[in-house]
């Protein structure tokens, strides 16, 4: 059973949600998100499922998220999972959706499954256990380490779709009845019936813009009314699953829509997209909201929009700006053109000078390390940049290691090696010592979600071998012990892979 402090901690959490929908329907599943709640919460896709489920006739949903406590700490077992409506632990409804951002979550949907008592391994469960679908962002680039874990995949967009997956778990008298209903839908991949892929499945424009249904303080972005000013991305970095080729480039909500679709008393508003300063009002939808008394947000800004339009920095700082977030997105300009990104170093240095001028305290920064044929010199170029930029605004780098993903140009480039990646985050440190703060995720960690993009059902269902094993990162080299060889020497992963 729950123990009463979960329960206790979903009450408090309930009490500060505005924008619920309360609904009891003959049909109701679960919606799981395989991370703890403020991280879910924060997901405008994870939102638009919930809107969608809740306001389709017969249908609810019931959220429910991973254990907060087991973020810290991967050998920690999580609570029976119970959902936040009513309380009652997953396992009690007939259907159990998950939403999987990327690679590394799919350890959360493990543990979750576990924790309420349902068989992880998809060829373990019966027809007695609740049908587990999985969807989400990782389904844009590898659905495949999801088949030996869920018995259907939604791939790509799903806002409408999920309705009617959900449909046909409802009206299959039984699991082979389900998945027989399941498997004639478009876009739903179901691994007892199909052998190939579906292609990523895209929504009609109507169904644009997603926003927030629910908005709360305890959300990583606290208190702040989510919604899509854009989808997709008309520019081609190859290393990005959103690049133009993915669902027809980009699709662009007109600024009357965004603007009318803000509720009048939201203060903090977080405008979100692959590439939500490419939209071509972005600084007019900025600036009207900040004159509403809007704290706005945005997910993405590039630095040759922000550099070379009109005002874009300005309309920031009013709307609450006080770091300028922006990507450099690999070490030098000779990594940047094989990337094919069309940021210069002279936009870069237009961003510092603009963020300065409109009195923000920092510049921050997104860069890859380890990218396909980098080397240290191209790590000493970032750091002669980097110092270059300090002179101007104070610098912050986050830093993420390479992982190539399917579906991109890239796929199938080695990892750099774990050791490698170690070492240019240290001589990067060294250079830019006393002049930038660098910030950078685990080394060790980005390997094991590259082993999981490149890799595929095999390497999906080793995560539980991996969790079995204590969660740790040596854990999973074990289980992985086919790709050690990759993590070692940075080879590329298809040879360990099912690929
Ligand atoms: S990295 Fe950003 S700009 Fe580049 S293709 Fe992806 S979404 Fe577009």
């Amino acid at each position: 059973m729950p123990s009463l402090s979960l329960r206790e901690t979903i009450r408090h959490r309930l009490a500060d949600e505005t924008g619920r929908i309360s609904k009891q329907a003959p049909f109701t599943v679960a919606l799981c998100y395989p991370s703890p709640y403020r991280v879910g919460m924060s997901s405008l896709g994870y939102q638009r499922i919930y809107r969608s489920l809740m306001e389709a006739p017969g249908l609810a949903c019931e959220r429910a998220f991973l254990d907060d406590e087991c973020e810290a700490d991967a050998a920690l077992r999580p609570k029976h999972p119970i959902t936040y409506e009513s309380l009652r632990p997953i396992d009690d409804l007939p259907v159990l959706a998950f939403s999987v951002a990327y690679e590394l979550e799919i350890s959360g949907m493990i543990r979750m499954l576990q924790a309420a008592n349902v068989p992880p391994r998809r060829r373990d469960r019966t027809p007695e256990h609740p049908l587990v679908v999985a969807g989400g962002p990782l389904t844009f680039s590898n659905p495949m380490t999801l088949a030996g874990l869920a018995d259907a995949i939604v791939v790509g967009e799903a806002e409408a779709r999920v309705v009617d997956v959900i449909r046909a778990a409802e009206q299959g008298a039984t699991r082979e009845a389900q998945l027989d209903l399941l498997a004639k839908l478009p876009h739903v991949f179901v691994p007892t019936h199909h052998g190939v892929l579906p292609p990523v499945g895209a929504e009609d424009d109507a169904v644009l813009p997603a926003h927030s249904a629910i908005c709360t303080p305890h959300a990583e972005l606290s208190g702040m009314f989510l919604l899509e000013v854009e989808r997709g991305c008309s520019r081609g970095c190859t290393y990005c699953v959103m690049r133009r080729s993915t669902n027809g480039g980009m699709r662009i909500v007109p600024q009357e829509v965004v603007l009318e679709t803000v509720p009048p008393g939201a203060r903090r508003v977080g405008l979100v997209g692959a590439a939500v300063s490419d939209h071509p009002k972005i600084v007019s939808i900025v600036s009207a909201l900040a004159d509403r008394g809007c704290e706005v947000g945005l997910s993405s800004l590039r630095p040759d929009r922000l550099a070379t339009t009109e005002g874009f920095v300005a309309a920031l700082a009013r709307a609450g700006y006080r770091t300028l977030t922006t990507a450099m997105d690999g070490t030098s300009e000779r990594v940047r053109e094989t990337l094919e990104r069309r940021a210069r170093p002279k936009h870069l240095l237009r961003c510092a000078e603009l963020a300065k001028a409109h009195g923000m305290d920092r510049l921050k920064l997104y860069l890859m390390i380890g990218t396909p044929g980098e080397t240290d010199a191209d790590v000493d170029e970032c750091v002669a940049f980097t110092t270059e930029l300090s002179r101007i605004l104070p610098v912050a780098l986050g830093i993420a290691p390479f992982c190539a993903k399917r579906n991109t140009p890239l796929d199938g480039e080695p990892f750099a090696g774990i050791s490698v990646v170690d070492a240019r985050l240290d001589r990067l440190r060294r250079g830019l010592k006393g002049r930038a703060d660098v910030r950078a995720t685990s080394a060790r960690w980005a390997w094991v979600e590259y082993v999981l993009a490149q890799g595929g059902e095999e390497q999906g269902l080793s995560v539980i071998d991996a969790i079995d094993a204590g969660g740790s990162f040596r854990a999973y080299e074990r289980a992985f012990a086919g790709a050690k060889v990759g993590a070692r020497r940075g080879l590329p992963m298809a040879a360990a892979g099912t690929r």
